[in-house]
């Protein structure tokens, strides 16, 4: 290939060597092995394999209508054959009276068919018939500049010409090929690009599926080993403090959840090794609590400890629940965030650096290098699909030794999804929630029922509970999003009444301390109703809040519809969760609406969520590159991706350290793979 196809072949689809050519796999195969008589064809298929012999190659046209024709005749009947561009190569190369065999696209003109730019070789007694020929996906540039299907085959043709059964090295032991039954590694690759039959594209598929799988669970199960060798801060004991808040100063009995979710922190915190715990329970569920209870086992062992937030209304919120929680107690705790400055930011920092201060609750401001703590044991981070994989890393450097580590989330994840992900954290599940909670009622509904709905609001506020109103804002920069925003902010001015009822509003133009200062009217019970974009959706915590309306609900994901309900449903009152959709709805919009009304069951959700979209764009795994398979689907492969954990399993534990003779590939290509992504620094 020249320097100028190669570069474009670099530039489009990231092709440079001949290693990323064997791993650009065909997204199909064409059928050659038909062969079909002129006669016969029927002018509706769209591919056609045709064998016969040329005559009448003549030009036609004149200059840019100049074109090559040439006629293809069986015993049956004839077609013609055209070519406009690179018509002078073609009528030098093609022979007359002589057989061949000829493959494409029909097309009809003027009623009769023809075949431009066919795919055409010469029929030789030893000619056989191809079979199922490659198709590879290709972009728009790479056609115009002549980088077609076709030259795809024939460079992969070329390459496998080249490669040998020893130059693709097998990376999967002996052992585990036989117990699972996968063919090698090269004849996976050659099967793939060129299968003979459907049998053994299958087996080829099912082999590289495997295998990217098994490498991801190896990388998991390598760092899970990093992390249960990882020295951590030894949490010898329950204290005082834990006990003294325990008995005297928890408001309410702790579900037998958060109790057990409690003793297994406890257990791993008296290991002498780190903890990497993630903690999963759906919205209201009670986390807060199970993380300031663990901050306590940390104070009571002489550390400190720290909890941090996505947003400054969360930390804030965390940091007001927590002060007043410990204020009998007489701990005190401080919130650290990008807006304290001056004075007070300074005495912080001093406080946390000289130990004095032992509970700060923050947002990444927590991260940066002029914090520095004089012995942090315990970091919970909230919510953290917000935060990225490095920033998490960072709080690794903060001590001599790593601080436990507690990851909470409300976003369920389901079980694939965790371990393909998460896999090298151990999980805890808080599945209950505070007794006497009413399950929130989900009622969806359509534009013309506005000003029902409208009713509905205003009666639940007139008996003292608020209501959020939220509005679609997937992209923030969105012109349209904002005149709707704003059009139905007037609207709800309009329906309530704006001398007996107050309204306040939050989006993500605002300036930051104006919207802090509006979701603090909501957050304390100033403003009746707050319409808002999805700024709100996580962790907020307003219990006198008893109705979310979602407008144009229909362009909400699952997952977020279900996060958005969590902000209700938080006292003892009956909720309500409206769905206000458009008159016109998809069917599969249709479909999500109908799974919110039917359950409130987070990993429901997030299971048929998964289903519907994919893993793609959920969770921001995109960004992370964890999950970058090219044949594997964790949902469709889910029994695969089992088979995998266990093997990788067996594995690391007969050799933790792949240092057996037979490993070396495998150890190699894991090597490789940790360079690309960025696997090692996860917590
Ligand atoms: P989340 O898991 O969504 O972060 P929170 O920790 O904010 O949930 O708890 C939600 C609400 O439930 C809070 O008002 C909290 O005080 C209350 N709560 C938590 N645990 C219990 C419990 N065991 N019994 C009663 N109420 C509880
Ligand atoms: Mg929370």
């Amino acid at each position: 290939m020249g320097p100028q196809r190669g570069d474009l072949l670099r530039k489009e689809l990231e092709i440079s060597t001949f290693e990323d050519l064997l791993y650009h796999y065909p997204y199909r195969y064409s059928d050659r092995s038909q062969i079909t008589r002129i006669g016969f064809i029927d002018p509706r298929t769209e591919y056609v394999q045709l064998v016969g012999t040329i005559i009448n190659i003549i030009e036609e046209g004149e200059g840019r209508k100049k074109r090559l024709v040439a006629t293809l005749y069986d015993e049956t009947g004839r077609i013609e054959l055209l070519w406009f561009q690179g018509a002078q190569w073609m009528k030098k190369s093609l022979r007359e009276n002589t057989r061949y065999i000829v493959y494409g696209k029909l097309s009809v003109f003027n009623g009769v068919v023809n075949i431009a730019h066919p795919e055409i070789e010469l029929q030789s007694s030893d000619t056989s018939i191809p079979g199922r020929q490659p198709v590879y996906s290709t972009t728009e540039k790479l056609r115009i500049r002549g980088i077609t299907n076709r030259s795809f085959a024939k460079l992969t043709q070329a390459l496998f010409e080249k490669i040998h059964q020893g130059d693709i090295i097998e990376i999967l032991p002996d052992d585990i090929r036989s117990r699972y039954r996968l063919c090698s590694r090269y004849q996976a690759l050659c099967w793939l690009h060129y299968p003979d039959t459907e049998e053994h594209e299958r087996m080829a598929r099912h082999r590289m599926k495997w295998e990217e799988l098994f490498l991801s669970q190896m990388m998991i199960g390598r760092l899970r080993l990093q992390h249960t060798i990882q020295r951590g801060w030894h949490f010898e004991k329950v204290g005082d403090t834990f006990n003294d808040f325990y008995k005297n100063h928890l408001p309410f009995e702790l579900t037998n959840a958060q109790k057990r979710v409690l003793k297994e922190i406890r257990q791993d915190t008296a290991t002498g090794k780190q903890m990497n715990r993630l903690l999963q329970g759906d919205v209201g569920s009670g986390k807060t609590i199970v993380a300031l209870m663990s901050m306590l086992l940390a104070l009571d062992n002489g550390f400190q400890a720290c909890i941090m937030a996505p947003t400054e209304i969360l930390s804030q919120q965390h940091f007001f629940s927590i002060a007043g929680l410990l204020q009998e107690m007489g701990i005190e705790v401080r919130l650290l965030t990008g807006n304290v400055k001056g004075k007070v930011r300074k005495e912080i920092l001093q406080q946390l650096a000289d130990g004095s201060l032992r509970i700060v609750v923050g947002t990444h401001a927590l991260l940066e290098d002029n914090v520095q703590f004089k012995n942090l044991g315990l970091a919970v981070i909230d919510e953290q699909h917000r935060f990225g994989v490095g920033q998490r890393a960072r709080l690794w450097s903060k001590n001599e030794m790593p601080p436990h580590i507690l990851v909470m989330t409300a976003t369920p994840i389901p079980r694939t999804l965790a371990m393909t992900l998460y896999g090298d954290l151990d999980v805890s599940v808080i599945d209950e929630l505070p007794p006497g909670r009413q399950p929130i009622k989900t009622i969806f509904t359509k534009d013309g029922q506005r000003a029902k709905v409208m009713q509905f609001l205003r009666k639940e506020v007139d008996k003292g509970r608020q209501a959020y109103i939220v509005y679609p804002l997937i992209d923030e920069s969105e012109k349209m999003d904002y005149e709707s925003l704003m059009a139905g902010y007037e609207q709800v001015k309009m329906w309530f009444n704006e001398n007996k009822y107050r309204i306040a509003m939050v989006h993500g133009k605002q300036e930051a301390g104006e919207r802090q200062r509006n979701m603090q009217r909501f957050v304390a019970g100033e403003a009746h109703v707050l319409v808002a974009t999805t700024v709100i959706e996580v962790g907020v915590n307003v219990p006198n809040a008893s109705v979310m309306l979602i407008e144009s609900a229909e362009r909400f994901g699952l997952s977020q519809m279900h996060q958005l309900r969590g902000r209700v449903g938080r006292g003892a009152e009956q909720s309500y969760c409206i769905l206000l959709a458009g008159s016109k709805i998809s069917e599969e919009s249709y479909k999500r609406m109908k799974i919110m009304e039917s359950t409130t069951d987070g990993f429901k959700i997030a299971e048929e969520d998964l289903a519907m979209r994919g893993p793609g764009d959920m969770y921001g795994t995109k960004q992370s590159g964890l999950m970058k398979f090219k044949l594997a689907d964790i949902v469709l492969d889910s029994a695969v991706l089992e088979e995998t954990r266990v093997a990788a399993q067996q594995l690391l534990t007969q050799d933790p350290s792949l240092s057996a003779t037979p490993h070396q590939p495998l150890r190699y290509m894991l090597s490789q793979k940790g360079k690309e992504s960025h696997w090692g620094k996860i917590s």
